[in-house]
């Protein structure tokens, strides 16, 4: 309390002068002797540290050397420690850079991989088409169509980073408004449509007009990447289940698949930022299920893959009410009633 205030700054001025000359000052001392406390430097072995304001009684009695003595060791234990704790937490906050760095440099070169690979793809490609006129119409064809996929990667990698972005700097918010979730699911399906091709997809909803608290333009992207993945790695005739129910908390929602499943060692680090599993043949950049779970935490859910008894994977979110739904309607008709 020192630091501070009125009378108190010249006292905060003496602690001044000792941490910047190192000595001694202040009461008792030949230097500042009108201040109340006496200040002495605590000395760590690379610096000064800090000071220690001794307040003495008024008209308190020379201190006895012997009691000298043992201020004198207080203050350089007090030093000591204040040094270790220092350097302690400097080696921490240098460890969490490093962590840092690393995981920047490596989010870089996944990334100047993932932008390169499909760009020298499409790069060659072109060039091809462009020296040699007199290309087979099967061979131009299959070049024009490699073109096409590699541009779709591009964009969907872009795509998913711009989103990641947004959800990492808070700058998206889950815009949420009571709606049924089966219009959602609707709309994702419809999106993946082609992508689904003849495989038999099972929508189990318990209650066509469960509403949930969402943001339905996020939450379809949900649902639009689980699916998709369930539809590129698994195989093209092994059905696709989506179902839902509500507790009293919210509603849990799971995507099932028959395909080879996650293994369970691999199940959280899917989620991480560019993770693919080992060896994984289908094009996809690794974000997919990085945003999702970012978008159904931006929910305050939660979201998880668990092995599916019988094979396949089941990925599983939760979307929590939060509240209870406006009901509109009930007001509406009441305030009818009211009219005279
Ligand atoms: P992407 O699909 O672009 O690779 P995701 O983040 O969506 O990125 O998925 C990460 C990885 O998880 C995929 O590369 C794949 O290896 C694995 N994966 C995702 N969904 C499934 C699934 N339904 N069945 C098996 N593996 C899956």
């Amino acid at each position: 309390s020192w630091t501070e205030g009125g009378a108190d700054e010249k006292e905060a001025g003496v602690a001044r002068w000792v941490f910047e000359h190192g000595r001694p000052a202040g009461f008792g001392t030949d230097t500042l002797p009108s201040a109340k406390g006496w200040h002495l430097p605590l000395r760590g072995s690379k610096g000064p540290v800090g000071v220690l304001a001794v307040a003495l009684a008024e008209h308190a009695a020379p201190l006895l050397p012997s009691q000298r003595q043992l201020l004198e060791t207080f203050v350089s234990q007090t030093a000591l420690a204040l040094e270790r704790a220092k350097l302690a937490e400097e080696a921490a906050s240098a460890r969490l850079a490093a962590a840092t760095e690393r995981q920047r440099s490596a989010l870089l070169s996944t990334l100047s991989h993932d932008l390169r690979t499909p760009l020298a793809a499409v790069t060659g490609a072109a060039a091809t088409l462009l020296q040699d006129g007199g290309l087979p119409e099967d061979a131009r064809r299959e070049l024009l169509e490699a073109i096409r996929e590699e541009a779709d990667r591009l964009g969907r990698l872009v795509a998913d980073l711009l989103e990641l972005t947004r959800l990492e700097s808070g700058t998206i918010e889950a815009r949420k408004e009571w709606q049924p979730l089966e219009e959602v699911v609707g709309s994702a399906l419809q999106r993946v449509e082609p992508m689904l091709g003849a495989r038999d997809v099972k929508v189990d909803l318990p209650d066509a007009m469960l509403l949930v608290p969402i943001d339905a333009a996020l939450l379809e992207h949900v649902f639009v990447n689980v699916l998709e993945n369930a539809a590129k790695y698994t195989p093209p005739d092994s059905p696709i289940e989506v179902r839902a129910r509500a507790d009293a908390d919210g509603a849990i929602v799971e995507v099932l698949d028959r395909g080879p499943g996650i293994p369970p060692e691999e199940a959280e680090r899917i989620f991480d930022k560019f993770y693919r599993l080992p060896g994984e043949a289908s094009p996809g950049t690794g974000l997919g299920l990085t945003v999702s779970r970012a978008i159904v935490q931006a929910h305050g859910g939660r979201m998880w893959v668990e092995r599916r008894p019988g094979g396949g994977a089941a990925f599983r979110f939760t979307l929590p009410f939060g509240g209870a739904p406006p009901e509109p309607d009930r007001r509406e008709s009441r305030d009818l009633g009211e009219r005279p």
